[in-house]
This record gives C-alpha cells, sequence and structure tokens, in this order.
C-alpha cells in the first residue's frame, strides 16, 4: 500500500484529490502542489472504508471537527450513535471518536461502520484504557501498547489520528519552571506525562516516532500532531513550554511529511482575544503551512454552559488569521459528557465562526451564501432565508412559531416592516427584487 502523498510526489492524481478540488473552485494540479507542499491534509485511511474526501489547509474553506466518544463513567453505544448523526445532520466536517472508557475497540467499530465523515481518534486513550482495565492504572501501558493500538485503530479504517509527540522531557522542564495556574489540561498530554515521570524516561512516540510513521504510512493515517501543553486557561496562554512543544511539533511535522505520512498541527486551547493571531501566525511559521487545528480557541474562561459561544468567538478570529480546522466546542465544556443537542449546538456555533472565518480569508464562494441571503431578505422570501440558514430547523420554527398570515414581514415590525415600505416606495415590490 502507498499514500496519498507518495502517489502525487510519483504524479497520480487520485479521485479523493479531485473531488476535493471540485468542491473547493481550485484545479487538481493547485491541489496537489499543497497538498505536496504540507500545507494541505485529505485524511483518508486505506483500509477500504468509503471516506468523503474532505480538504483541510491553505485556501480551502475552514472545517468543523466533533468530538464525540464515551467515558468510563457513561458508556453507552446508542448515545454515542445518536451523538454522531447530531454531528453529520448539523454539517460537521469530520469527527473524532475520544472514548476513554468501556469497550473503546468495539463503539469505535461501530461508529465507523455508521458514517462516511473522516474519522479521528487519540490513540493513548484506549491504550490508557486498556492498562488501567489490566493493571489499575494507565502507567503500565508500554511503548509496545501505545504502537500496536495505533496499528490497530488505522486497521479499522481510522483517518487521523492525534499522537502527542511534541511532549517532550525538555517541554516538560519549561512546563515546572512556567508556575502555570492549571498545569495541563490536555487528556492525552496528562496521561503521556504520568507516564514519563513515573518510568523517568522521554515520551515514547517522540522517541519512537520513525516506527508510528512506518504504522501510519502502511495505513496512510494523517497524524495530526497533539499539543499537550496547550492551555487551559487565559492566564496560563502562549508561554515558553506551550511553544517549546510547538516547535517541536513543526520539526515533526516535516519528518513526517518525508517519510509519506500527512501531517497537521493541533493549537490550543484558551487564548486571550488579542493573542489568537499571533499564536496562529507562530504555528504556521514554525510548522511550515501545516494545516493549523485548533481547540476553539476559548477567549474567557468564565462562561461554563455557553463555551460554544467563548469558542466560536475564538474560532472566527483564530480562522481569520490562517487557521485551518475548528475542533467544534460544546455548551457542555468543562461540566460534563456531551449529548446529541449539546453537539448539535458546537457544530452549529463552530460552523458559523468557519464561515465567518472563509468570508475574511476571501474564501471562494464564501461571501456568495450572504448575498444569496441579503437578496431574500430583501424579497421577503421567507421559504428561501429558511432554506439558506445555516441551520433551518431553528430559524423556521422561529418564523413560523411567531408570523402573522396578513404581513409580509415578520412579528418583529409587522406592518411597518423597513423592507416591505422602502421597497414600495421605491417602486419595487417585496419578491421582485433581482436575483431573488
Ligand atoms: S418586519 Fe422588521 S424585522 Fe421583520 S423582515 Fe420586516 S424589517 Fe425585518
Amino acid at each position: 500500500m502507498t499514500t496519498l502523498l507518495k502517489l502525487l510526489a510519483g504524479g497520480v492524481t487520485t479521485p479523493a484529490l479531485a473531488e476535493v478540488a471540485q468542491a473547493e473552485s481550485a484545479t487538481a494540479s493547485e491541489l496537489a502542489e499543497r497538498v505536496l507542499a504540507g500545507k494541505v491534509v485529505i485524511p483518508a485511511g486505506n483500509c477500504g472504508r468509503h471516506v468523503r474526501a474532505t480538504g483541510i489547509g491553505a485556501g480551502l474553506r475552514t472545517k468543523v471537527n466533533a468530538n464525540i466518544g464515551a467515558s468510563s463513567e457513561f458508556f453507552s453505544e446508542e448515545a454515542e450513535l445518536e451523538k454522531l448523526a447530531a454531528a453529520a445532520g448539523a454539517g460537521a466536517d469530520t469527527v473524532m471518536d475520544l472514548s476513554s472508557g468501556g469497550g473503546v475497540a468495539f463503539l469505535r467499530r461501530r461508529l465507523l461502520a455508521a458514517t462516511s465523515m473522516p474519522f479521528g481518534t487519540v490513540p493513548i486513550y484506549e491504550a490508557a484504557s486498556l492498562a488501567r482495565d489490566r493493571s489499575g492504572s494507565i502507567v503500565s501501558m508500554t511503548r509496545d501498547d501505545l504502537l500496536s493500538v495505533v496499528e490497530s485503530q488505522a486497521g479499522d479504517g481510522v483517518d487521523f489520528m492525534t499522537i502527542h509527540a511534541g511532549l517532550t522531557r525538555s517541554a516538560l522542564e519549561q512546563l515546572e519552571a512556567e508556575g502555570r495556574i492549571m498545569d495541563v489540561v490536555s487528556r492525552g498530554g496528562a496521561f503521556m506525562i504520568a507516564w514519563m515521570v513515573h518510568h523517568d524516561r522521554e515520551n515514547p512516540f517522540y522517541e519512537d516516532f520513525d516506527l508510528l510513521l512506518d504504522i501510519l504510512a502502511r495505513f496512510d493515517v494523517t497524524v495530526s500532531l497533539g499539543d499537550g501543553l496547550r492551555p487551559g486557561c487565559l492566564a496560563d496562554a502562549s508561554d515558553r513550554a506551550q511553544f517549546a512543544e510547538l516547535v517541536t511539533l513543526g520539526n515533526l511535522a516535516r519528518q513526517a511529511r518525508e517519510a509519506g505520512v500527512q501531517a497537521m498541527i493541533e493549537g490550543p486551547g484558551h487564548v486571550p482575544l488579542g493573542e489568537i493571531e499571533a499564536n496562529v501566525q507562530m504555528a504556521k511559521k514554525l510548522a511550515e503551512g501545516a494545516p493549523f487545528y485548533v481547540l476553539g480557541p476559548l477567549v474567557t474562561d468564565v462562561a461554563p454552559g455557553y463555551d460554544h459561544i467563548t469558542a466560536a468567538i475564538g474560532g472566527a478570529l483564530a480562522g481569520a488569521a490562517g487557521a485551518d480546522y475548528l475542533c467544534y466546542v460544546t455548551p457542555s465544556e468543562h461540566l460534563g459528557l456531551p449529548k446529541a443537542e449539546d453537539v448539535r449546538l458546537g457544530v452549529i456555533a463552530s460552523r458559523i465562526a468557519a464561515h465567518a472565518a472563509d468570508i475574511a480569508k476571501g474564501v471562494s464562494g464564501a461571501l456568495d451564501w450572504d448575498v444569496r441571503m441579503a437578496a431574500a431578505r430583501k424579497s421577503l422570501d421567507w421559504q428561501k432565508q429558511i432554506n439558506l440558514s445555516i441551520d433551518p430547523v431553528t430559524a423556521g420554527a422561529i418564523y413560523n412559531g411567531r408570523r402573522s398570515a396578513d404581513v409580509p414581514g415578520c412579528s418583529m415590525c409587522g406592518e411597518l416592516c423597513a423592507m416591505k415600505i422602502v421597497s414600495e416606495h421605491l417602486g419595487i415590490k417585496a419578491g421582485e427584487i433581482s436575483g431573488c
């Protein structure tokens, strides 16, 4: 088996590349150049599962990921399948299974069989969960356990994996010197630090990175280089520990590409609004333009219950500054395992952020959507407005639940609808606007 990078290097264009090029208004050769330069990834493992062709990176529409998955405290196959359906229904581009307890492999296979979205995982979660089941402690996982979980997940058809290979002992020293308030909030980062400290060893994913790349190349899995030291609160943002890890991630991304493995870089987290642009620029520079995948970022720490909004504010700014891929955040972030409705709200919020960013970035066709909506609003074409909404169900429910049958406008101004009055006085009737 070969990888997309190796095929493109040999001048072979794949159907997935052609499909992404068409969807993103790029030519296949332009897109192939960006993939070869490491600026775009098209995550799709080669295990025979049908994967919707999705490009992430420079010049492309900003993509949205939804995290689902069970925990050791709450495991329900039915609930996770419901969340998967909610993510797909709300328009997520990709999904990640972050299960860390119960039947992790069983659930992953069920979810994989139920979706064609590019599918991601964090293998250390399963390795830690297996170690805990076996011996009662996550630190009993071995280096071989980690690689064997990667291989098993790749064989199941996973398309991209978060690997915390940049959290080295040197970065850990920086962390200890920083005196952060929250130290480490990444689950994978915490597992890795516990293992490194307990065994007094270097990060096994870092030491065995070549072996890891051999497995990922065999299955054409894209590596998403995780930021185990991402800041978990605004006060910890943009410190030496975060950037020490980022420098390593940039080096590992290059090493991955050289091995024929597509790579992207993960980023924060919690970041003050004024530091987001610099964070994106730094990541892009250090990783030579690799796709940048941010979690949020959340722009304040004080809105539990509304963190889909704090993340969407940060996501819009990060996307406008060049981030390529937004990991959604749900209203239940920091409070509990999300339910299907939380997933739906999280995806919608991140899609709004991504679209706003695409307009700012000048992504082809992004503004056209808003122009069509403006024309529909001007012509008081309610069905068209609802159909064009990012969430037609909610828009339709609000309009239809409050409308008055006698007036062309909505129940906000009724007969005094500005759109209607101005159209009449300018000699244009509502519904006759050109292009509506
Ligand atoms: S009634 Fe008011 S809010 Fe509703 S469409 Fe007309 S101007 Fe807009």
